[in-house]
């Protein structure tokens, strides 16, 4: 029997989990000092740390060529800067819509599961583990989110920093995603307005980058079984197994909320929007939601999401090199819903109560916009959670979000995957809408 590459991949993350646990057993209980199996299993995380960031330095080094060429090609083949702004306006809307209908799946599981509380007082449990933890909690988060960035101008300044202070700056990093898509629907609107001459020879250019760029990506994921195995058995044989327990009650109420976006909105959106079969979309995407569930990274994802989308899901180059780079940074559906439960559960252990009406709209706000300035790459909502709290004054919650930190790595996982799935049903409902034949059964 051939497995397909999906059924690779997937059997990879199956047997990592087994082996990241097998690890993990060793390496966390106290009662049990270095064994040499626990110094095996420290050596083997190494191992598959490298590895794993190998596999994720292969896909963000494809990123920019693919994102470039592809943004170009699909905006000079608008045809006129009428479809440019249909598409935009299209696309959007679509943003706001899902990444509002997440805050709201997430404000109301949190408020009323109540994971911070228990008989209506902070849950003890967690208190007391944040009261033996405090220092150590704040000083991973300063070191982690550090000076920049923690209050609302950082938000504001996102269309500051999209302007690329020299055009190579705009292909220099990965966290530099909105320059690049700046740079990149500058030079395609630029296309459709110089000579014939002129635009026939650099689109036949950038045509030839983005059809190597996909090429490329190809072969890159002939490696992901082996990627994703470390990524997964890496993040396994970390995972902090007591504290996951005493916040169980908030990781079950986020993963549920999670789901319940990735499960029952997203495929009404497909139905009802799209007119498209969610099941066969489900499908079509298989590579892309595998590999966000393993890299956590929306931004590593985008050149896999591409390609499932252009050759699975038969979305036009056009449409998905407009509605994909964007999204992946712009449009984050589960680091919006996240944000918002993360606020009300902090506030919830630090003050006991609820939170007034004009606070939760607040939180509610500010999940929105600071969900649009978040990069797509691993644990980036913890910035964003930072800068909220602060502006809402909770005190002390540093500390909470250091301990927030220990469950974080699956919860990234399945938010990514929502991220990424959304910014693919964007794609194809704005498809459909634009008159291509996609997945429609
Ligand atoms: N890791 C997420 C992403 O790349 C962002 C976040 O919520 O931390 O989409």
């Amino acid at each position: 029997m051939k497995l397909r590459p999906w059924q690779l991949i997937l059997l990879a993350m199956i047997a990592a989990v087994i082996v990241g646990s097998l690890i993990n057993a060793n390496m966390v209980t106290e009662r049990n000092p270095v064994t040499e199996f626990t110094k095996t299993g420290a050596l083997l995380v190494e191992i598959f740390d490298y590895i794993g960031n190998m596999f994720m330095a292969l896909l963000k080094m494809i990123i920019v060529p693919l994102v470039f060429s592809s943004v170009v090609v699909g905006i000079a083949k608008l045809g006129g800067t009428d479809g440019f702004a249909r598409m935009g306006a299209k696309t959007l809307g679509y943003y706001v819509l899902t990444s509002f209908i997440a805050i709201i799946i997430g404000l109301s599981m949190v408020n009323i599961f109540k994971p911070g509380l228990k008989d209506g007082k902070p849950n003890e449990a967690i208190a007391a583990q944040i009261e033996s933890n405090k220092d150590a909690y704040a000083d991973t988060i300063a070191k982690k989110v550090g000076d920049g960035g923690q209050d609302l101008d950082a938000v504001y300044d996102i269309f500051l920093r999209m302007i690329p202070q020299n055009i190579f700056e705009a292909f220099g990093s990965n966290g530099k995603m909105l320059s690049l898509i700046f740079l990149s629907l500058v030079v395609g609107i630029g296309l459709i307005f110089i000579s014939e001459k002129g635009r026939g020879s650099l689109l036949g250019f950038f045509e030839g980058v983005n059809e190597l760029s996909l090429l490329i990506t190809n072969w890159i994921m002939l490696l992901a079984p082996i990627g994703v195995f470390a990524l997964v058995a890496e993040t396994t044989a970390q995972a902090g197994l007591p504290i996951v327990l005493i916040l169980g009650k908030y990781f079950c109420v986020v993963a549920g909320a999670l789901l319940l976006h990735l499960f029952v909105v997203m495929p009404l959106i497909l139905t009802l929007l799209g007119r498209v079969n969610p099941f066969r979309h489900f499908y079509a995407m298989r590579n892309a939601l595998l590999t966000a569930f393993s890299t956590s990274s929306s931004s590593a994802t985008l050149p896999v999401t591409m390609r499932a989308l252009q050759e699975n899901a038969g979305v036009s180059n056009r449409v998905s090199s407009f509605v994909l780079p964007l999204g992946a940074t712009v449009n984050m559906d589960g680091t919006a819903l996240y944000e918002c439960i993360a606020v009300i559960f902090i506030s919830q252990v630090v003050t006991g109560g609820d939170m007034t009406l004009g606070q939760q709209l607040t939180v509610v706000m500010l999940s929105l916009l600071t969900s649009i300035g978040v990069a797509g790459v691993p644990s980036a909502s913890l910035v964003a959670i930072v800068i909220i709290v602060n502006n809402l004054k909770i005190p002390n919650a540093e500390a909470v979000i250091g301990l927030l930190l220990a469950v974080d790595r699956p919860l990234d996982m399945l938010r990514t995957a929502v991220n990424v799935f959304s910014d693919s049903c964007g794609a194809v409902v704005i498809a459909k809408s634009e008159g291509e034949d996609v997945l429609t059964d």
